[in-house]
């Protein structure tokens, strides 16, 4: 079956390509959206372990998509990061408190649960009338005369001016064009899981650097909490084969009691950590967004924040060059989308990359460097507001979605 000619072709309907779907199909323009694996409705979707803590600028571009009334009361506001290094010994941490209200905020943003996100987004691409949605999986496309013409998986053709990779961290879409990635794997997995405890966490986001990396704990509504618990990919299989009762006592016992007493809400899953970037964000008729051009390690939580990014970007771009008359899969065009997002992709990926190693590392000399720097942090207000500033509230690439302007 062959579809006429539409505008766009996103492949992935993950949170990133659904997000630039609702947004590109509100601004008139014809969208397929392809994923083999749709989510359940929101109304039917379980609970499960993986939240995203989004900024406010990534807020301000889930709420360009119409999503945040679905999702407000799932969420919790991060009104304060806190940071223990328990690297040493225990009866030596050193803390660090960052109130948004410091930087005249009301909270840096939300934690919400992925599922959720995943399927208020869906039913939005579901509602909106220039979006086609197909239960397929991309099996190939060539560029040619002009535009791309795609094969599906379960037999459907489509015939676009562009074709979007938005298929994850194992693209299809990068594949085919040929764009080649740098990968660094990491000896690390995370666990995830949703506690609930018996102290109020009073949405405060607490991230502790440990040995063999991060374990950050993140407020959801009442007194329930996410878990990102990084640990060797050894020491991660050994805690995964926990009973759940003996894997609370451990967690319990890692974050010092931190908020009483805790049970688990969902069971752990574990996810192998690694680093990866794209070669190129662009080839012809074809861009990428997201997982498929970036994956970082969860510490610092910048991964789907670096790809909503993306997602308005292109937004932009593409619906300014179609208010232009211009040709939206062109060079020209796509150019602009590759230039605008080179520079945040690579300072994050390789900061992210670097926190990670400096987080995790063994080497004494660097876990004295860390704590010194804490330590100072502690102590001297401009460099810990710095720090805030540089660290929490991205300043590149802010454009009129992430800034809460119209498309
Ligand atoms: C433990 C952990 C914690 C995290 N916490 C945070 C956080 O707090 N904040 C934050 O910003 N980020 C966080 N991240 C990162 C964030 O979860 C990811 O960046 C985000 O979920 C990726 O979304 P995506 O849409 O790019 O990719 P995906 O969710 O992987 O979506 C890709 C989609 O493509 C589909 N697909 C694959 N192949 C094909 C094909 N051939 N044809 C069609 N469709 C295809 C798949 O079915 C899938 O639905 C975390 C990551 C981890 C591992």
């Amino acid at each position: 079956m062959t579809s006429k000619q539409i505008d766009i072709l996103v492949i992935g309907g993950g949170a990133a390509g659904l997000t630039l779907s609702v947004l590109l199909g509100q601004a008139g323009l014809s969208v397929h959206v392809v994923d083999p694996a749709p989510p359940k409705p929101l109304k039917d979707t379980p609970a499960s372990g993986r939240t995203v803590a989004l900024m406010n600028d990534s807020m301000n571009i889930i709420k360009a998509a119409g999503v945040w009334e679905a999702l407000a009361e799932r969420s919790a506001p991060l009104q304060t990061m806190r940071i223990i290094d328990i690297s040493r010994p225990v009866h030596d941490p050193v803390r660090l408190e960052f109130p948004a209200s410091d930087l005249g905020f009301e909270q840096f943003g939300y934690n919400i649960p992925g599922g959720y996100l995943r399927a208020a987004l869906y039913e939005a691409a579901q509602a909106q009338e220039n979006i086609t949605i197909h239960k397929a999986a991309l099996e190939s496309y060539v560029v040619e005369d002009g535009r791309v013409s795609a094969r599906l998986d379960n037999g459907t053709d489509v015939e676009a001016r562009l074709i979007v990779g938005a298929d994850g961290r194992a693209s299809k879409v990068r594949e085919t064009a040929g764009i080649g990635t740098a990968k660094r794997e990491y000896d690390q997995s995370a666990i995830t899981c949703l506690i609930n405890h018996s102290h109020a966490h009073e949405n405060v986001s607490t991230e502790f650097h440990k040995q063999d990396g991060p374990l950050a704990i993140v407020p959801l509504p009442g007194n329930q909490s996410s878990v990102v618990w990084v640990e060797t990919r050894a020491r991660a299989e050994e805690l995964m084969g926990l009973k759940p009762s003996d894997f609370e006592s451990a967690l319990q016992e890692k974050m010092q009691d931190l908020l009483g007493g805790l049970t688990l809400e969902t069971p752990p899953e574990s996810w192998p950590l690694c680093c990866i970037k794209s070669k190129a964000l662009i080839a012809p008729r074809t861009a990428l967004i997201a997982e498929t051009a970036h994956v970082m390690s969860p510490i610092t939580a910048q991964g789907l924040n670096l790809s909503l990014r993306d997602v308005a970007a292109l937004a932009e771009t593409l619906v300014d060059g179609a208010r232009l008359g211009l040709d939206i899969g062109s060079a020209g065009v796509l150019n602009r989308y590759a230039k605008r997002r080179r520079l945040d992709i690579e300072t994050r990926v390789f900061g992210v990359d670097s926190i990670n190693r400096a987080v995790s590392s063994h080497s004494k000399t660097l876990k004295t460097a860390r704590r010194a720097g804490l330590k100072f942090l502690e102590k001297v207000a401009p460099a810990k507001y710095l720090a805030m500033q540089t660290g929490l509230t991205p300043h590149m690439d802010q454009g009129r979605l992430a800034k809460g302007d119209a498309l």
